[in-house]
């Protein structure tokens, strides 16, 4: 089913980004239930991770529907539209697009299907919904090429997903299981994916699971979905994380598990810090409780002279909250953020958009007048968020403003599906901390350690990606996988 072209959503702040998530991902399996208003109420909790569009595909063991438009969750979806989809399996997606144009054609699942069998068996249907992205999506779509996918089918889209989409459903002689077993070792990068055929939901997590995937029971069934919070949220109970290098496939026959790649954990840092909800646990941690204790690392690391401290809302505020624990200074709510106005479809005028970071956040005077300040913020990627609430904060009265960041100074890009920016735009490339203190115009400033934000999740240090703060990445980059590419085989000029 399709809705209109649809417009996308307009960022009114777009110089003020903070990093985006690339997406959440959400499946059902329950015979018994309407799988679809589970998979809306679970894409739904995982509105944050993705605003640019959401989809949800159904299966009813014959055919696989699909809807999807941009726009929010509940934009896309009413009571008459959830009604048609009709199933005992379903799968969904939120989409904030970090490869892809946005639009219609990029939203997901997608959905593929396979060429008839030798034996002139049918095809099967493939509805697929990916959060990560892979650094190897230009070797992939030679692949594509190569299969002669694209004169068949026409044009496939620019996703990495609608690549792996198309690869799924390439083999008529293997069954999807054979065909993901024989594709997902192959993938580089970050994927955490659910997919689906007519009768069958699936869920894989790359080897070294840097996206979060989980899996929860129904009374009578079984959901997957990238945060704890959104099995809650329909009433299931998490049961364990898909492992990394796993594909489970979930039917009539029940739960089977295999292993397409040896584990080698890497579970994202940022998660912690900002993506995930704070009722969220990943690796048996929740996140609420790892950044209320960044706070307290950041307290003993870089005490200040203060009256109060304050958090950038929402999550700079658990770790305001450790800050003030820890130091003993009164925790107080100074900024106050208008949670529906970050994204809209109605284009801001120019003098609407000079607002800028005033459109989302707004400053209690009578809170802050007169007093010295410290302001609790997650990350700091170009600055300009910063700047302008340092700016706010004296405007309305602070006579000092000490500026606390829950994570260390960003200055590498992510490769594994989190928009943030490129290594020139960052505000730590170049300057140093004091360099950066008077761009944003803090009295001071400091980060949390690695080593202070290693501990508050809990992890082994081994066991985490840091790499936009370190430059390790666990995988090659895209660049050096295109570079490779092309020594093989130039591409023309
Ligand atoms: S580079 Fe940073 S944001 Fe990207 S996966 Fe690694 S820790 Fe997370």
């Amino acid at each position: 089913m399709r809705r209109g072209d649809g417009h996308l959503n307009q960022d009114l702040d777009p110089d003020n980004r903070r990093p985006q998530d690339h997406c959440g991902v959400f499946g059902v399996w329950a015979p018994d239930e309407d799988v679809a208003k589970l998979t809306y109420f679970g894409l739904y909790a995982l509105q944050h991770r993705g605003q640019e569009a959401a989809g949800i595909a159904v299966s009813d063991g014959q055919g696989i529907l699909v809807f999807k438009d941009v726009g929010l969750v509940a934009q896309v979806f009413d009571e008459k539209i959830l009604a048609g989809l009709r199933g005992h399996i379903a799968i969904g997606h939120t989409r904030y697009s970090t490869t892809g144009a946005s639009s219609w054609e990029n939203a997901q699942p997608t959905l593929s299907e396979t060429p008839p069998g030798l034996d002139g068996a049918a095809g099967a249907s493939v509805a697929l919904a990916h959060n990560g992205n892979l650094v190897n999506t230009a070797q992939l779509r030679r692949e594509v090429e190569a299969l002669g996918l694209t004169q068949h089918r026409g044009p496939i889209s620019t996703t990495d997903t609608a690549v792996v989409s198309a690869l799924l459903s390439a083999y008529p002689d293997l069954s999807v299981t054979e065909a993901a077993m024989r594709l997902l070792p192959r993938l580089e990068g970050a994927f955490s994916f659910v997919f689906m055929d007519q009768d069958t939901l699936y869920a894989a997590r790359d080897a070294h699971g840097v996206r979060p995937l989980i899996l929860g029971r129904l009374e009578r069934g079984w959901a997957i979905a990238s945060e704890t919070a959104a099995l809650e949220t329909i009433g299931a109970s998490a049961v364990r994380e898909i492992e990394p290098g796993e594909l489970l496939a979930i039917d009539d026959h029940g739960l089977r598990s295999l292993r397409f790649a040896n584990p080698k954990p890497r579970g994202c840092l940022v998660e912690y810090v900002y993506f995930s909800r704070p009722d969220s646990v990943i690796s048996g941690r929740n996140v609420y409780a790892s950044r209320v204790a960044l706070g307290q690392a950041l307290a003993r690391e870089h005490p200040a002279d203060a009256d109060i401290v304050i958090g950038v809302p929402e999550s700079g505020i658990p770790a305001a909250i450790g800050y003030a624990q820890e130091s003993g200074i009164p925790y107080s709510v100074g900024l106050i953020k208008n949670s529906y106005i970050g994204r809209t479809f109605i284009q801001p005028t120019q003098s609407i958009r000079q607002l800028g970071v005033r459109l989302k956040l707004n400053a209690i005077r009578e809170i802050i007048q007169g007093k010295r300040v410290v302001v609790v913020d997650d990350s700091l990627i170009r600055g300009n968020t910063l700047r302008s609430i340092v700016r706010m904060i004296r405007a309305a009265g602070a006579i000092e403003v000490h500026a606390r960041i829950s994570s260390p100074p960003i200055k590498w890009p992510c490769f594994y599906g989190i928009d943030m920016a490129s290594k020139a735009e960052f505000i730590s490339t170049g300057l140093d901390v004091d360099g950066v203190r008077r761009a944003v115009g803090a009295d001071s400033l400091g980060h949390v350690s690695m080593d202070g934000l290693v501990r508050a999740t809990e992890q082994p240090e081994s066991r985490l990606c840091r790499a936009c703060f370190d430059g390790d990445y666990p995988t090659a980059t895209p660049e050096q996988r295109l570079s490779e590419l092309e020594r093989v085989a130039p591409t023309p000029s």
